[in-house]
């Protein structure tokens, strides 16, 4: 059994997407290519933390963790409009945000060169940065947010998994309560997104379990157009669907399944030559595979030949037995004996639902009619729903075929 870390947002999305590719990245821990928009996120955000990072850490002194002695963990609801602004609990000096020269010389500083595509490339998205961290200071400065934590690491259990994240920004909101920030530098955003971000929903977990006050809101913030996308904090629904998904993930690692999920994330994948999905047959074995897969398609052509004829012979015998009123027909090496069969039907929109309402479905996850007729006489099923998958199916005649050769049996058709 594998160990399971404790799961990030980037890991548990990245397991769900490709549990190999998780594998390669996660237990491997095989390098991936650099990318300019990674590196040009990385540098947005370093700048950002340094820009904001004093001011939070002046206005956060108040804001005690959820876990400190005296405090209790409240809900959004302890904070309606009445109660007023977070107030610190003593006055407190914040410094003065630092000058726009101050903000573009750690830009400079910070700057992640690696994976642009040509030197021309990499100035295009550094222009693009120090254009929106410009844009980004003039918002700050006329408009100030009240952040309390930035690049904040945070680790909690979620339904028994340990999760982990670090969260871009928190600020308090004008009730009180905290809004949870994850600035995104990608080119299209739009609020959607925001709704149903499994990684806000987690860093709202994070920070409820690491703060003691509620989350109000939670916030992708797109750089580029320097617009806060903001939604409500999550119900419970919400909540327990992704820790339901994340149990399944976490499920996949202890049991160690690195299975390959092949789909749209290949193309940016780089482990593709790793993976069997896509790795090429070595030149040697080339010649080898070739005819086996020749073999196996003219063995498959064969036996769909001979299902079609064997097809014909049998509605040809039941064709003679029925016209000369005979069921017992003797050739050299057996006898074939035609016979009535009355198979049950269950029609899969009524029968579901019952089977999932007695918890069945595990052992049948489709409705196969034999397996569900089986249900009808186990003793270990319910009277009640025994008797009510009855009343659901029905039981169909039809003619069928069995061989018995001389020495054995068969049923054919
Ligand atoms: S190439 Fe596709 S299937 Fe293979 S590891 Fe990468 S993402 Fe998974």
């Amino acid at each position: 059994m594998g160990t399971v870390p404790p799961l990030s947002y980037s890991g548990f999305s990245a397991y769900e997407e490709c549990p190999l590719r998780w594998k390669f990245r996660y237990i491997d821990k095989l390098p991936e290519l650099p990318r300019g928009y990674f590196s040009f996120g990385r540098s947005i955000h370093s700048a950002l933390e340094e820009f904001v990072g004093p001011l939070a850490k002046a206005a956060g002194v108040g804001i005690v963790p959820a876990g400190a002695p005296g405090t209790v963990q409240r809900t959004l609801r302890d904070f309606d409009a009445r109660s007023g602004k977070v107030e610190p609990e003593e006055e407190r000096t914040l410094p003065p945000p630092m000058p726009l020269p101050e903000l573009l010389e750690i830009y400079r500083r910070v700057w992640v060169s690696d994976g642009y595509l040509s030197p021309e490339d990499e100035k295009r998205y550094f222009d693009l940065g120090a254009d929106l961290l410009r844009r980004f200071h003039a918002l700050f400065l006329s408009a100030p947010p009240c952040p309390i934590a930035v690049e904040q690491e945070l680790d909690a259990q979620l339904d028994g998994i340990r999760v982990h994240g670090i969260v871009d920004r928190i600020d308090t909101t004008p009730k009180g309560a905290l809004e949870v920030l994850d600035y995104k530098t990608s080119k299209e955003l739009s609020w959607q997104d925001a709704k149903e971000s499994d990684q806000l929903t987690l860093y709202q977990v994070l920070v409820e379990r690491n703060y003691s006050r509620p989350v109000e809101t939670l916030t992708l913030y797109h750089m580029r157009t320097l617009s806060p996308l903001r939604t409500p904090a999550r119900g419970p629904d919400e909540v327990s669907e992704l820790a339901s998904r994340m149990g399944e993930v976490s499920d996949g690692i202890r049991a160690e399944v690195y299975d390959p999920r092949p789909g749209p994330y290949c193309q940016r994948c780089d482990f593709r030559a790793r993976c069997p999905e896509w790795k090429e047959v070595p030149v040697e074995e080339r010649a080898r595979v070739f005819e086996l897969v020749e073999r196996y398609a003219e063995l498959r052509r064969q036996g769909e030949g001979l299902r079609q004829e064997m097809e014909a012979v049998a509605s040809e015998l039941h064709e003679i037995s029925e016209h000369l009123g005979v069921h017992r027909l003797s050739g050299r090496s057996g006898t074939v004996y035609r016979h009535k069969e009355t198979p049950w039907v269950f029609p899969p929109e009524q029968v579901l639902p019952v089977l999932q309402a007695a918890g069945l479905l595990p052992r049948t996850s489709r409705v196969d009619g034999e397996q569900v007729a089986r249900l009808l006489h186990d003793s270990k099923v319910p009277p009640e729903v025994r008797r009510t998958l009855r009343e659901k199916g029905s039981r169909r005649a039809e003619w069928a075929l069995r061989f018995e050769r001389n020495g054995g049996r068969y049923r054919d058709s």
